[in-house]
């Protein structure tokens, strides 16, 4: 069952600077982020500022803001690794495999024939991370 925004999840405390990330790009309205457990290489974050628990619930006016910085991050990711597409990734609810329930998309560079690493699955080094985000900043 749906339950509303609850704003101790994750994101919302990354957004408060209680936790840290490997951060891309910041707006007013809008954060990009590395993912730390990445499909593939440069696998990122973008979430609206405004809380809402995922598509169901937010305010049209904040997807007409997330979604060109999507585009902004898909374009800087494909450059900086090279990709042969951009798989991007939204999920509503548990069933649908939502995790987190702060309205994020997934920014994921795809290179032919590589599959996808799990969803959710091993954590990635530090290191690696603030590597990767530098290099889509870079990129931006
Ligand atoms: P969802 O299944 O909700 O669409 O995906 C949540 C995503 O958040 C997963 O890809 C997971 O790896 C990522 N994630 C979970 N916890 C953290 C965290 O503390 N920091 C960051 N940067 N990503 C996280």
């Amino acid at each position: 069952m749906t339950t509303g925004y609850d704003d101790n999840n994750i994101f919302a405390k990354i957004l408060r600077g209680e936790i840290p990330c490997h951060k891309v790009y910041e707006d007013d309205d809008t954060l990009a982020f590395m993912d730390v457990m990445p499909q593939a290489p440069g696998h990122l974050l973008v979430i609206p500022k405004t809380g809402s628990r995922n598509l169901f619930d937010a305010d049209p006016a904040v997807l007409a803001k997330t979604l060109p910085v999507v585009q902004k991050l898909a374009n800087a990711a494909k450059e900086a690794f090279d990709a042969d597409g951009v798989y991007i990734a939204q999920f509503n609810e548990p069933a649908a495999g939502q995790t987190v329930f702060h309205l994020h998309f997934h920014v994921v560079p795809r290179k032919e024939g590589i599959p996808l690493k799990p969803h959710s699955g091993t954590m990635e080094d530090g290191a690696v991370l603030a590597a990767n985000a530098q290099k889509v900043r870079d990129a931006l």
